[in-house]
């Protein structure tokens, strides 16, 4: 007999969203950061939080990474790691001002927003960045290009844009952010400033595109969704927020699963359930297991698109671990 003959059936369902959780840039981050330890000896130092997540954050420390904010905290001449938000042109000079080794750990596709705000300054254009105040990405994209960037926190952002040529106007944006809002702030802007013009490729990545759609998806099916992911995780967050948008009774972000509110599932037969881009597989199956305890025993598993994108190491760390193996 098989465990799903076995298992009693209760009518309580998970859809179980895919794609979710780790993308290419967090592996390559979380990678480098392991890869670091292994080559050069703990301990390495990390500016920044790597990627969004406590739980990478506590396992990379136990692994003898240490989290600083700024590189004043690394001691001089030891490593450090910039994290996959990517940072402002100025925290690579302080890093060479202190004879840091550093290595760069900003997504690929963080850097393409970089190249391109950089590409647009040299043009002269005003660049409307659309991002959330405060973010690390944002802090380090606006950094390439100061005097030509402003930011545009969202559709109620709009009324405060002023522009010194409204024919040289371009907007770019954070990778994270929610598509369907964007669209709306781009819609806003584009009514004041009908010649605005659009970046060369999509700024939103797939990994933040994917995790919407699916749960677009899935939402209007559950009486809860559940995101797995930290609140300081820009696109987590917003997959709670388009969960709702799109239908689902509620929406809840945890960290682990022993945050979940049993009243949550007062009710509900159909729980979505999804994660951030920075979260590890084993943090949802531990969800899984919580929900399964608690009758929901069948899960489907709805899968809107398969990712098979991977980024290569870092070329300073690839460099090192070549030499190394051939020191043997
Ligand atoms: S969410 Fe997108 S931009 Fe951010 S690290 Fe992942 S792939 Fe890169």
């Amino acid at each position: 007999m098989t465990q799903a003959e076995t298992t009693p059936r209760t009518g309580k369902r998970v859809l179980l969203a895919k794609p979710r959780g780790y993308c290419a840039g967090v592996d390559r981050a979380v990678q480098t950061v392991e890869e670091a330890l292994k080559l050069y000896g703990a301990p390495i130092y990390v500016r920044k939080q790597i990627v969004h997540n406590k739980h990478v954050v506590r396992t990379l420390e136990a692994k003898g990474a240490i989290f600083v904010e700024e590189n004043e905290e690394v001691p001089e001449g030891a490593t450090v790691i910039f994290s996959a938000h990517g940072v402002a042109p100025e925290v690579y000079e302080q890093a060479r001002e202190r004879s840091l080794r550093a290595i760069d750990a900003t997504c690929p596709l963080v850097t393409k927003v970089h190249q391109e705000a950089k590409r647009f300054a040299a043009e002269d254009y005003d660049i409307l960045l659309i991002g959330h105040e405060g973010h690390e990405e944002v802090i380090g994209t606006a950094g390439e290009a100061p005097a030509h960037i402003q930011l545009v926190d969202g559709p109620d952002g709009v009324d405060k844009v002023t522009v010194r040529d409204p024919n040289k106007v371009v907007w770019l944006s954070q990778t994270t952010l929610s598509v369907d809002e964007t669209m709306e702030t781009v819609a806003r802007l584009k009514s004041r400033l009908p010649l605005l013009q659009s970046p060369p490729s999509d700024d939103i990545c797939y990994a933040t595109s994917n995790r919407q759609h699916v749960v677009k998806e899935i939402a209007s099916e559950c009486d809860v969704v559940i995101v797995v992911g930290s609140r300081n995780s820009s696109n987590s967050v917003r997959l709670v927020e388009v969960a709702l948008d799109a239908g689902a009774r509620a929406g809840h972000l945890v960290d682990f699963a022993h945050e979940i509110d049993d009243t949550w599932l007062v009710g509900a037969t159909t729980v979505g359930l999804t994660s951030g881009a920075s979260v590890p597989d084993e943090l949802v199956q531990e969800v899984l297991a919580y929900l399964a305890a608690r009758g929901f025993t069948d899960v489907d598993e709805v899968v809107t698109a398969n990712e098979r994108l991977t980024f290569s190491l870092p070329q300073e760390l690839k460099r090192d671990m070549k030499a190394a193996a051939a020191r043997g």
